[in-house]
This record gives C-alpha cells, structure tokens and sequence, in this order.
C-alpha cells in the first residue's frame, strides 16, 4: 500500500474479554506495535480502543456518575496507568496514537482520560487523538467546550471524526431506559452533523488536528475542498483521510495519488477475538444508505462500462 502513497494504521481489534491478564497482554501488544511502527514512514498512527484496556462496566458507572468501590477503584487507576504508558511511549517516540469511541454510556469516561493525556502530551502538536462519533447529536457542543479548555490551558485538540458504529444498540437501550436517544434523528442529520464539526475542526486547524475517518465520498469531498481552497498543503501533517481496509479503495486510492494524507485501518488478531470487530462491519455492510451499496453501484456501472 505504501508504494501506493497509502499508510497502514495495524489496530489490534480483539474484543470482548473482560479479565486483567487480557487488558494487560493488550497494553503489551500496543506497546511492542509502537515500537515497530517507530520511524515506519508507513505506519505513523498507533491505535487503541478503550474498552481493550478496562471493563466496561467501570466506564459506565464512571460516565453515569456512579461511585467505585475500593477495589474497582484500584481497578480503575490501573486502567489509567495503561493510558498513559501508550500515550508517553507514543509522546517519546513521536508517533501519533488513535483512541477509538464505543458506546455513548461508557464515553464520557473515556473522554476525560482523553482530555487529560491532551492536556499533558498537545501542547506543541497534536500527538493524542480521541473520537468523536457525529451520529450523536451533543458532540459539536461537546468539541465547543473541550476548544475552550484546550484555549485556556495551552493545549491542541486530536480529533478522529466519525459517524458512529453502534446506532442500533444506542437506540435500543434509549428506548428500554426511556431517555432521550443520543443519535441524530435521520441519516441526513448525521451527515450535516459530521460535516459541520469538520467544518468547525477545519476553521480552528490552528489548534487542532483532524483524522476524518469515513467512507463517505460526500464529506471526503468536503476536506479536499477546504483543504484546497485554504491553499494548505496537502500532505499537512494535521491533515488526515482514514478508510477501513477493506473498503471505499476508490476512496483511499484516488485520495493518495492526488498528494492527501491517507491511512488504511488494518485490524487484526486471532479471528475469534476479532468477531465483535467483523460483526460490526457486516451490520454496516447491509445498511440501505451505507457504503457499500454505493460502492457495488459503481463496480457495476463500471463493469457495464468495460463490456461496452
Ligand atoms: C478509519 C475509521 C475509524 C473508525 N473508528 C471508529 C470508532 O472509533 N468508533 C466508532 O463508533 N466507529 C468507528 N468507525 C466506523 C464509523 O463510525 C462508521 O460506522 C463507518 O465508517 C460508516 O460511516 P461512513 O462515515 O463511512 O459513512 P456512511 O456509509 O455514509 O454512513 C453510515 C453511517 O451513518 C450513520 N447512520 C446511518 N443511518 C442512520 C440513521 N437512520 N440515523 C442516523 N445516523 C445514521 C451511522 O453512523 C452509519 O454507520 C471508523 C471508521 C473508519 C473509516
């Protein structure tokens, strides 16, 4: 891929275990990844998700304002711990680390580890990136506040932007819970949504960075064109495009061969461990207004276009 100017981000996807041998043979993993990505011009991206280095039950009771008891506590800074041993090892060897956003009952938990390690590790450049997920309707007044902070305590913001990968599970436990559902009404909505807070990323790039992580053509075009028309390079390093491998080539491909930055998420792992990770994606594979049914669109069109 790298011949083809495209960069690979190896994202160790294995989901679902819950035990502290697991979270700590991840933060294992992730710290031998940094090491050999180090001063791989291919690969300037590390990668974690939350939940791969604590039980997601802590992020939940933290993020609904719930105490720890004294042992989940205990817990707890170890989860922390491990943030911050890939965010200093990333810091160290200036390589720019990922953290994926999951479920919005455990994020608001995350989000603060995030904002702390920013705070820490941003101060000349972005090394630290979070997520934001668009398909939820508060994360441009979210990203509002967090600029705010970020103004006053001399730090710079990371943004990977994406629309979001659980829609089904938020809506469901919204309705059984009986609270206000925190995704965006329409298909449509989230694409204003995605576009305005890349908008907004894209006015402030002097205090930002932005990894705009979708396969959509529409909001990828948007980039281009801001980028184009601010007369920025390119190949700025706060500037980044990211597909899933696997999907939207036409995508990855076209962008790269015209000078953009971008990256492919490669995840991998014993495929048992991966089947939440490749579940998620199928699910998204078979929605109506998604990607793929675009992207099997064009491959007949062309097809019909090489027999003609
Ligand atoms: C590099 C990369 C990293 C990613 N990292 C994460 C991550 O950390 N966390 C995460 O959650 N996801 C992540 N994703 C997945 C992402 O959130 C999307 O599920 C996926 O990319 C499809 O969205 P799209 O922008 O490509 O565009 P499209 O295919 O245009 O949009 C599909 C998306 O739109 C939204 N949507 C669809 N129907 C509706 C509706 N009726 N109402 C409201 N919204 C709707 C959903 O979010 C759906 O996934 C990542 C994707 C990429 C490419």
């Amino acid at each position: 891929m790298h011949e083809k100017k495209v960069c690979s981000v190896l994202d160790y996807s294995v989901e679902g275990k819950e035990e502290e041998a697991q979270f700590d043979a991840v933060l294992d993993k992730t710290l031998s990844l940094i090491d050999f990505v180090n001063e791989k011009e291919s690969m300037p991206f590390a990668v974690f998700k939350p939940t791969g280095f604590g039980r997601f039950e802590l992020y939940r009771k933290l993020t609904e304002g719930e105490s720890l008891s004294e042992d989940e506590q205990k817990e707890w800074d170890r989860v922390v711990e491990r943030f911050e041993k890939v965010a200093k090892a990333c810091y160290e060897k200036n390589e720019c680390l990922l953290v994926d956003a999951e479920e919005s009952w455990m994020q608001k938990a995350a989000d603060d580890l995030m904002e702390d390690l920013m705070e820490k590790y941003n101060k000349e450049k972005v090394i630290i990136f979070s997520t934001l997920q668009l398909y939820r309707h508060d994360r441009l007044d979210y990203l509002k506040g967090l600029h705010e902070r970020a103004r006053k305590k001399g730090f710079k913001i990371g943004m990977k932007l994406v629309r979001g990968a659980y829609m089904e599970k938020e809506r469901e436990r919204a309705e059984e819970k009986n609270y206000l559902d925190p995704i965006c009404a329409s298909k449509e909505e989230t694409d204003k949504n995605f576009d305005d807070v890349l908008k907004y990323m894209f006015e402030n790039i002097e205090d930002m960075a932005i990894f705009c992580g979708t396969h959509n053509e529409e909001s990828s075009y948007l980039l281009m064109e801001l980028i184009e028309k601010a007369k920025m390079d390119k190949n700025d390093n706060r500037l980044w495009f990211g597909q899933l491998y696997g999907m939207s080539d036409n995508i990855t491909f076209n962008l790269a061969d015209q000078g953009f930055n971008v990256a492919k998420d490669l995840p991998f792992g014993p495929v048992k461990d991966v089947m939440p990770y490749l579940i998620r994606r199928a699910e998204e594979n078979t929605s109506v207004a998604g990607q793929t049914n675009r992207e099997l669109n064009l491959i007949s069109k062309e097809k019909k276009r090489r027999k003609l």
